[in-house]
């Protein structure tokens, strides 16, 4: 019989009761370092102070109102959004693929409303995931996850990540955007060359199509900027975010220029949730602390000593560990053995992370996590990897 919960989901059998900063408690009192966040999402780990009381304030005021009406705190984050990234407009909605279905959206309506509706075809990168819904499976690049939900939502096609001769071979007068992570998360965390974004950017302008990028998981600082297309000096036309982005509350938003976004004026596009009191004063909290002078610096200086501890766990056990991937605090081990191996063994000495492509296991920590937070990680890691190599 199935189970009232459809079983989609292959679960693990534990249930957590609450969290505390970088720790999770489970209903049967075991303490565990989570270093999976959620994938990516509790980006100031659990039960975060300023949090707490953001969300609590604003459930005693006003949880939900419609976009038929204004709503301060939306706009109060648009404009901070704006203010912090390249983008001039922001839409609001509840979860990453909403916000790649979006960001998609935004990135065709461009043309058409340009006077170029045979625009409509977009040019994707291998290893790429940006969702779960029927569009954005067709923008990602997984067969298994496609397989069975045919027909599969057409315009969409793929080239190798990385490689600027295939980019230029497959852009045409029929290309409305190239769609790419800057750092590839479930893929297995595979960062993109500063060069490769800006090479994108040029081949984009060359052909009037717009550059979209998913920061949905390495941007809200993950990467150890604000968001990672920064750090390669160049700028997108549109941009999916969520998973941080609420820090546990489910938000999501498509960025985009003044530019990109002509042709979406009222009526093109919309979502009951999306933005609403309850959730925008989740992620003004979060901008609140990741704002904060020092912050982003703070996630720099982790994520360099966590590379570090990763690399000599790497070099101590190359038996278990081929390399280490990855950029801020959005790291990857490649392993040599089952990555899921490696994942359980972890968890059965309390420390949580996360499976991803290629045989890479992702290394989550929150973006407040502590020096000493991290140093018992690489102890765990290090003490399973000497088991596992003898
Ligand atoms: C997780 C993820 C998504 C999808 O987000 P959901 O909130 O699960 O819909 C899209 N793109 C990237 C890069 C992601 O990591």
């Amino acid at each position: 019989m199935v189970t009232a919960v459809m079983p989609t989901y292959g679960r693990i059998d534990i249930a957590f009761e609450r969290g505390k900063g970088a720790y999770l408690y489970s209903t049967n009192g075991e303490k565990y370092l989570d270093f999976a966040t959620g994938i990516a999402t509790n980006s100031l780990g659990h039960a975060h102070p300023h949090l707490v009381k953001k969300l609590q304030e604003q459930a005693g005021k006003l949880w939900h109102v419609s976009n038929l009406y204004n709503i301060p705190e939306q706009q109060r984050f648009a404009d901070r959004l704006v203010s912090h990234s390249f983008a001039d407009t922001v839409f609001f909605c509840n979860s990453g693929a909403e916000a790649m279905e979006g960001a998609l959206k935004v990135a065709r309506k461009y043309h058409f409303a340009n006077g170029n509706p045979e625009r409509e075809q977009v040019i994707c990168a291998t290893g790429s995931f940006h969702g779960r819904t029927l569009t954005t499976l067709s923008a990602g690049d997984n067969d298994k996850y496609r397989e069975g939900f045919g027909p599969r939502p057409g315009g969409f096609e793929h080239v190798a990540f990385g490689n600027l001769n295939e980019m230029r071979a497959a852009i045409s007068e029929k290309t409305a955007a190239i769609l790419v992570e800057p750092i590839q998360g479930e893929g297995g965390i595979n960062p993109a060359t500063a060069e490769y974004l800006q090479e994108l950017r040029k081949v984009a302008d060359e052909f009037d199509a717009l550059l979209i990028f998913d920061e949905v998981q390495c941007g809200m600082a993950r990467s150890g900027s604000l968001f990672a297309y920064s750090q390669a000096d160049t700028e997108p036309d549109i941009m999916g975010l969520a998973k941080g982005i609420g820090g546990g509350f489910p938000v999501g938003a498509v960025l985009a220029s003044e530019k990109a976004a002509i042709g979406m004026v009222p009526g093109t596009h919309g979502s009951t949730y999306g933005g609403n009191p309850l959730a925008m004063a989740a992620a003004n909290a979060v901008l609140d602390v990741m704002l904060e002078p020092g912050f982003i610096e703070s996630v720099i200086e982790k994520g360099v000593y966590l590379r570090k501890g990763l690399n000599k766990l790497s070099k101590d056990h190359p038996a278990v560990i081929e390399s280490i991937r990855g950029t801020g605090l959005m790291m990857g081990l490649k392993c040599l053995g089952p990555n899921l191996e490696l994942m359980t063994a972890f968890r059965d000495q309390k420390l949580l992370t996360v499976v991803a492509g290629d045989n890479v296991l992702r290394i989550l920590p929150p973006l407040n996590v502590k020096i000493d937070e991290l140093d018992e990680a690489i102890d765990i890691m290090d003490k399973v990897c000497k088991t596992m190599s003898s």
